[in-house]
């Protein structure tokens, strides 16, 4: 795997694979072995400027593209990301520790991504408005915004920036990407794909190191006209802060809460099946995963006996490995928080019902675990829990789950099953989430819009209006048409 042609340990500036400044790196470990994978620069201010610089220089004749030929270099992305697919989906598992099944799914996604994009492109109308007076006419036209910056985190590294770099070429526009220290492979392998499709140099230009230095420079640096994060609640606010500044545009998508909710009347074995799939997935760590189960007194032991039948059956190992369904969690940080979120719940009367423990194959390996009796107000139903943690809460009646469910400052995803169709459309009005699957444990597809409500994020991702994150519109009054 070392000997892939995707494996880069250089950062991308202006077409040039270079190192940083000083020399320096940083080492990134295989979260399944602690194996060191290798080493990448580790930039900081002076190197993000150059990359700045490199999009802003870039920018000047990408805007000029025809929509056409953007599409067509999205869909020579989208085919390199397909043909190698196996091979970007092993870089992706032996750095961020997924299941190979799933890294393969995610490769699949970000390249589905991108084809949506290309199709996009071709698709950004402006309008012709009526007008008041009969001697003028209101044009209205869109304009790529100019320098996106893209800041991903580490849990997909490959399908956020999709959803990222794919609207900003779609749009016109040129970018500086910075991803996650723990997991920037599949993040250069970017560099890659976008030069086997024959991308200008300079449109994607990819930096690693330092997040606060390259975050500062990227916040503070008045060419930069839009900031795109995926990450904490915490950093997407300080980054919100920092781009005041210079009022650059953002979208943020940010920490969730998601409430997973099966009422009496609903199929117990889908919403066992969408209770896997939401939670376990990725061993918990996506934004979108389960953070409360919420389960009605009528289903509730039935609800327990099978679920904790179908999470005890997970197998946990290395991604590699065949039939793996749970890897290990990015790093021991991860693993102390859970432990800490779980001592504090059972502390306060949870009951640990199945794992609990880090997991014999050691390292950041934990058992795919299910606490029941957890109350509303225990910090393992506030904070993110981000791990194979099931935190489960027993609900009377409709009214109390949705006050209890909207009881967050977060507002991503959320999760329903019943049967009942008047009660699916009561609950999808009254969830305050951006995204709502009922009777469904995993939603995402790029014809969607992907964002948050509250304090889950800006603007959202994909579907219809994705690009018009990296538009700018403008109006134009032409006058003097006196008829004769
Ligand atoms: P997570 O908890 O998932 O690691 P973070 O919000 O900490 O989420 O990280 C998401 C991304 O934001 C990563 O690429 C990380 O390096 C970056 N990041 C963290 N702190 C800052 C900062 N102060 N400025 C800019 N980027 C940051």
């Amino acid at each position: 795997m070392t000997n892939s042609e995707f494996l880069k340990q250089a950062n991308l500036i202006n077409g040039d694979w270079v190192q940083s400044d000083a020399g320096s790196s940083f080492d990134v470990t295989n979260p399944a072995n602690g194996d060191v994978i290798g080493n990448v620069p580790k930039s900081g201010a002076a190197e993000t400027r150059r990359a700045i610089e490199s999009a802003e220089a870039a920018f000047i004749e990408f805007r000029q593209t025809t929509a056409n030929q953007r599409a067509v270099w999205l869909r020579k992305m989208h085919d390199v990301m397909l043909d190698n697919q196996d091979e970007l989906a092993k870089l992706l598992t032996m750095e961020q520790g997924k299941p190979h099944a799933e890294a393969f799914g995610e490769i699949g996604i970000g390249a589905a991504y991108l084809l949506w994009f290309a199709e996009e492109a071709r698709r950004v109308y402006g309008e012709i408005v009526p007008s008041p007076w009969k001697d003028k006419k209101i044009l209205v036209n869109k304009y790529p915004v100019g320098v996106v910056a893209a800041i991903t985190p580490w849990n997909f590294p490959s399908s956020m920036l999709a959803r990222k770099i794919g609207p900003a070429i779609a749009a016109g526009c040129t970018s500086v990407v910075k991803p996650a220290s723990q997991t920037p492979y599949s993040a250069l392998a970017w560099g890659v794909i976008a030069e086997k499709a024959g991308l200008p140099a300079g449109v994607i230009n990819i930096v690693t190191g330092s997040a606060s230095e390259i975050g500062g420079e990227i916040t503070s640096n008045p060419s930069v006209k839009k900031l795109t994060f995926t990450g904490s609640t915490a950093v997407g606010k300080v980054l919100i802060k920092q781009s005041a500044e210079n009022v650059k545009k953002v979208s943020m998508e940010l920490g969730g809460n998601a409430p997973f909710i099966v009422f009496d009347d609903a199929d117990i074995d889908r919403a066992v099946t969408g209770a896997i799939a939401a939670k376990y997935r990725n061993s918990g760590q996506t934004c979108v995963c389960t953070n409360r189960f919420f389960i009605q007194s009528g289903v509730y032991d039935q609800f327990i006996e099978k679920f904790t039948k179908a999470v005890t059956a997970l197998k946990v190992g290395n991604g590699v490995d065949d039939g793996v369904q749970q890897g290990p969690l990015i790093d021991i940080h991860a693993v102390e928080k859970i432990e800490e979120l779980l001592a504090d719940a059972k502390s306060s009367g949870a009951t640990l019902v199945t794992g609990g423990n880090r997991h014999a194959l050691g390292g950041s390996f934990y058992e795919p675990t299910i606490v029941t009796d957890v109350q509303s107000e225990m910090r393992i139903a506030r904070e993110e829990i981000f791990g194979p943690v099931s935190a489960v809460i027993k609900f009377q009646s409709e009214p109390e789950v949705i006050s209890m469910a909207n009881d967050t400052e977060y507002g991503l995803a959320c999760y329903c099953y019943t049967k009942d169709l008047g009660r699916a459309f009561r609950m999808t009005e009254q969830l305050q989430y951006g995204l709502v699957g009922i009777n469904e444990g995993i939603i995402t597809t790029p014809e969607a819009p992907f964002g948050g409500m509250k304090e889950s994020g800006l603007g959202s991702e994909g579907g219809s209006n994705g690009i018009d994150e990296y538009l700018n519109t403008q109006y134009s009054c032409i006058g003097g048409l006196e008829r004769s």
